[in-house]
C-alpha cells in the first residue's frame, strides 16, 4: 500500500512538473535592429529618412525584424522586445512590426542606446541590420556610433556596435545568440563574441558595390539563424570583460572632456569605471 501510493504520487509529480514549467520560466528575447547590414543596403541615403529608397528599406527593415519575431516564438519565446537601433530610433513603423512583440522606439536618455530595455529578465539578444567597426575594410557602411569616431575599445579591445552592446546585454548574464549583416560584419562578431549564429545577407565587393541575397531570400535564412541561434542558447556564453573598465576613444574633432577623462594624445582620450555604463556615459559625451 504504502509502496503503491509512493508509485501514485511519483507519477503524479512528474505529469505535472513540465507543465508547471512551461507555464513558470519566462524566456524573453531582446532583437536590436540596425540598418546598415539588411539586405540590399549600400549607401547612407539608403537608411536616411530623406533618401529617395528610405520606405523601401522600412520595410526591408521590418520585413527581417519580423523573421527573427516569428522566430523567436518558434523557438519557445514566451515574450520579445523590438528595439529600433538604428539613427532616431524612427524607422520601424509600430504597425509593421509583429503584433506579438513589444517595440521599444525612439532615443531614450540613457547610456545603454541600441540596447535601451535590457536587463535580467531576457534570456537571449538577437542582432539585426548590424555593421562592422569604423576602419574596417571590406564593409558597407562600416562606423562607430557616428561618423567622427575613429575608435573605441575597452580594456585594449576594439569594439564594433555590436561588440559594446553584447558587452551590455553581458552585464545582465544575457548572451547574443545571433547577429546578421555584411560578411565584414558577420565575421567580426564571432571573433569577438564566438560560434554564434550569423547571416550575411551581402557582400562588398568594391567601393559602395555589394553582391547579396534578395529580401525574400535574407528573412528565410534569418528565420532559420535565429531559430538554430536560441535553441544554442545554453551553450552561448555572455560576453564579457574584466571591470574596471578603461575606454580609449579615438575621434576626428575633439570634444570637451568628460568628467574624469584624461587627453593621451591627438584626439584621444581615456576614461576608467568600474561601472560599464559610466563609461558609455563618457563616450556618448566625447564621441
Ligand atoms: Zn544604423
Amino acid at each position: 500500500m504504502r509502496r503503491r501510493m509512493l508509485v501514485l504520487m511519483t507519477a503524479g509529480v512528474l505529469a505535472a512538473l513540465p507543465a508547471a514549467r512551461a507555464q513558470t520560466r519566462a524566456f524573453n528575447v531582446f532583437i536590436s535592429v540596425d540598418m546598415e547590414g539588411l539586405a540590399g543596403v549600400v549607401t547612407g541615403s539608403d537608411v536616411t529618412a530623406t533618401g529617395p529608397d528610405y520606405a523601401h528599406f522600412r520595410d526591408i527593415m521590418a520585413g527581417e525584424t519580423n523573421a527573427a519575431v516569428a522566430a523567436a516564438f518558434d523557438a519557445g519565446a514566451t515574450g520579445v522586445v523590438v528595439r529600433d537601433s538604428h539613427g532616431a530610433k524612427q524607422n520601424l513603423r509600430p504597425s509593421d512590426v509583429d503584433p506579438r512583440a513589444r517595440l521599444l522606439r525612439g532615443q531614450g536618455t540613457g547610456p545603454k542606446n541600441m540596447m535601451e530595455g535590457i536587463d535580467e529578465t531576457f534570456q537571449a539578444v538577437v542582432f539585426i541590420g548590424y555593421h562592422a567597426k569604423a576602419g574596417t575594410p571590406n564593409a558597407i557602411l562600416e562606423h562607430t556610433s557616428n561618423g567622427n569616431v575613429v575608435d573605441f575599445a575597452i580594456n585594449g579591445v576594439s569594439l564594433p556596435e555590436g561588440g559594446y552592446n553584447a558587452l551590455v546585454a553581458g552585464l545582465y548574464k544575457v548572451p547574443v545568440v545571433f547577429a546578421s549583416g555584411d560578411r565584414a560584419l558577420t565575421d567580426q562578431l564571432r571573433v569577438l563574441l564566438g560560434p554564434i549564429e550569423t547571416v550575411a545577407v551581402k557582400e562588398e565587393i568594391g567601393g559602395d558595390a555589394s553582391l547579396g541575397m534578395s529580401p525574400q531570400h535574407a528573412r528565410e535564412a534569418i528565420g532559420r539563424g535565429v531559430k538554430r541561434g536560441l535553441d544554442r542558447r545554453a551553450e552561448l556564453k555572455p560576453y564579457v570583460l574584466a571591470a574596471p573598465y578603461t575606454m580609449t576613444l579615438k575621434v576626428r574633432q575633439e570634444r570637451p572632456l568628460y568628467k574624469g577623462a584624461e587627453r593621451v594624445g591627438p584626439g584621444e582620450s581615456r576614461f576608467t569605471s568600474a561601472n560599464l555604463l559610466d563609461v558609455l556615459t563618457a563616450f556618448n559625451a566625447m564621441k
